[in-house]
């Protein structure tokens, strides 16, 4: 199936284009059409049909592409920043990360890629008589359906490794990033990767996010718990493998003995990346009383000092919130929390002056149970700040949520004890969000309602496969010899059990 880029260009607007605008200014980035079902059913008939030989190609060449792919992304990096800037608003600085995030993980999918996916002996079940391996199979036609915050990295982290082990992709962007993947799959093209293998279709998630669902043989799913949930158990009615990256509400811990620079420029980074919509994005600050007015202070300079900014330039540390949605949501949920006695320590407004959907990064205080921003995740630059009297209130109240993506721990000396008490799928020490995720060897992944199943590491690479056991037996099958009573068969096999053990 072709990418499609501009299949309106010459009939005009149909009833299924749809434009995207950039958030900046509302200028126009393109138009696009939804793909219909039959294209999508089709798009995955042939992505299955190209997968048939892909399986068969050696592992080392399909990391060529992938090797192939990652110096093509290196010679596009000014457009592709470009692109994901106009389609998001975001600052550079921020799609500058996903570039560096697309290194790093084509990295390592070359390097352990084939270690990931190499046929194991294991045990056999009788020793000297048989002799057993397990190999990694393809699933088939990984359904991989994204987000908008995250368009250049996303796609890639979770099609590439599915790509790695054989199988076909269709991607579904979420439809505000559309061009940025659709690129994307050009380049992988241009690396080599072998026609129809990957698809991207375009349209809304129920309509074409839920016909993804329906054909694929395994779903990668990004985006909020509740979509996740929705799309567990349409996976779950077929009986097909799902993995659900979801929401957070990440909490930082800065305790006693903290290096409370290094917290409070980290907390910068880690509340405000991406204008805060990002799902690893710091919410909660739990600071130890004795270092409240250290840290608030340091915090408030350097949040004060950010630059806001629209445009395609460097000039930028936050850039703009998506959309109106997206503005709505935040600025609904600041307001109500200062309605019910949330105190504003920085930003608390839009600024229209700026861009359409601009909102200052906001630190807020005086929040408590009841207020949307207290427990619910925010998916913007606001974060909250909460005095703690000692370490078991920190750690009970960074607990005290129903999400567990990631946590961050500030201390000199406690990091260890208090990270494995966290319940989170990553907790950094000394460091806001970047250092568990930029650690690709490790499995990255949520707690609770924050997912099901992990990407990064060899799991990221393997989950789709299906495992394949392979015994051989030597000498006589594993069964009663003929003319043995059964009687005779079972204290044989006890027998066999206790020599075993002996061996063992
Ligand atoms: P969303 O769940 O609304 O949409 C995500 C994707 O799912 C989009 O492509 C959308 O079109 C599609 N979709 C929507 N309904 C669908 C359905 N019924 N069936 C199939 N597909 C459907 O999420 P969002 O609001 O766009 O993204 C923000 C959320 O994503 C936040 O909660 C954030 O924390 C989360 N997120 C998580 C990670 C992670 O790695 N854990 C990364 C990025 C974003």
């Amino acid at each position: 199936m072709d990418l499609r880029e501009k299949p309106d260009a010459d009939s005009g607007l149909t009833a299924r284009s749809f434009t995207v605008t950039c958030p900046f200014d509302d200028s126009e980035v393109g138009q696009l059409s939804r793909s219909t079902p039959q294209e999508i059913r089709a798009a995955f008939a042939a992505a299955g049909q190209a997968q048939r030989h892909w399986a068969e190609v050696p592992v080392e060449r399909r990391i060529e592409v992938i090797r192939r792919f990652a110096a093509l992304v290196d010679n596009h990096q000014d457009e592709l920043l470009d692109l994901a800037q106009r389609e998001t608003g975001k600052a550079r600085i921020s799609a500058a990360e996903e570039l560096a995030d697309i290194g790093l993980w084509t990295h390592y999918l070359a390097r352990e890629g084939g270690a990931a996916l190499r046929t194991r002996q294991r045990q056999g079940g009788f020793p000297l008589l048989t002799s057993t391996y397990e190999r990694r199979v393809p699933v088939g036609v990984v359904g991989v359906i994204t987000p908008w915050n995250y368009p250049l990295t996303l796609p890639m982290t979770d099609s590439l490794p599915a790509l790695l082990a054989g199988n076909g992709v269709v991607l579904k962007p979420d439809e505000q990033t559309s061009h940025t993947a659709l690129r994307l799959v050009k380049l992988l093209r241009e690396a080599d990767l072998p026609q129809n293998l990957m698809s991207v279709v375009l349209g809304s998630g129920e309509e074409a996010g839920g016909a993804v669902v329906d054909h694929a043989d395994y779903v990668m799913f990004t985006g909020s718990s509740a979509t996740g949930k929705v799309v567990a158990q349409r996976c779950a009615q077929r009986l097909v493998g799902f993995s659900g990256e979801l929401g957070g509400k990440n909490p930082m811990l800065v305790l006693e003995d903290a290096d409370v620079s290094h917290a409070a420029t980290a907390a910068v980074n880690s509340c405000f990346a991406n204008t805060g919509q990002l799902c690893m994005s710091i919410e909660r600050i739990y600071v130890h009383s004795s270092r409240w007015d250290e840290f608030t202070s340091t915090l408030l300079k350097r949040v004060r000092s950010l630059r806001l900014a629209p445009g395609l330039t460097w000039k930028a540390d936050v850039g703009s919130l998506v959309g109106q949605a997206q503005l709505s949501r935040v600025s609904e949920r600041v307001d109500e929390a200062v309605a019910t006695g949330a105190e504003v320590l920085a930003g608390g407004r839009a600024r229209p002056d700026i861009g359409p959907y601009f909102y200052e990064p906001t630190l807020l205080t005086n929040v408590s149970e009841g207020m949307r921003v207290h427990r619910e995740e925010t998916f913007g630059p606001v974060v909250s700040l909460y005095r703690v009297d000692s370490e078991e209130e920190a750690i009970d109240a960074a607990n005290d949520t129903d999400y567990g993506l990631l946590a961050s721990v500030w201390s000199r000396q406690r990091g260890d004890e208090v990270a494995q008490q966290l319940r989170a799928g990553s907790v950094n020490i000394n460091d806001g969000h970047t250092a568990a995720w930029a650690s690709m060897d490790a499995p990255m992944g949520g707690f609770g309602q924050s997912g099901i199943g992990r990407r990064h590491g060899h799991e990221g690479i393997t989950k789709y496969t299906e495992s394949q056991t392979i015994a051989r037996q030597r000498l006589a099958p594993v069964a009663r010899i003929p003319g043995m009573s059964q009687k005779q068969w079972a204290r044989m096999m006890m027998r066999g059990v206790r020599a075993l053990r002996s061996i063992r």
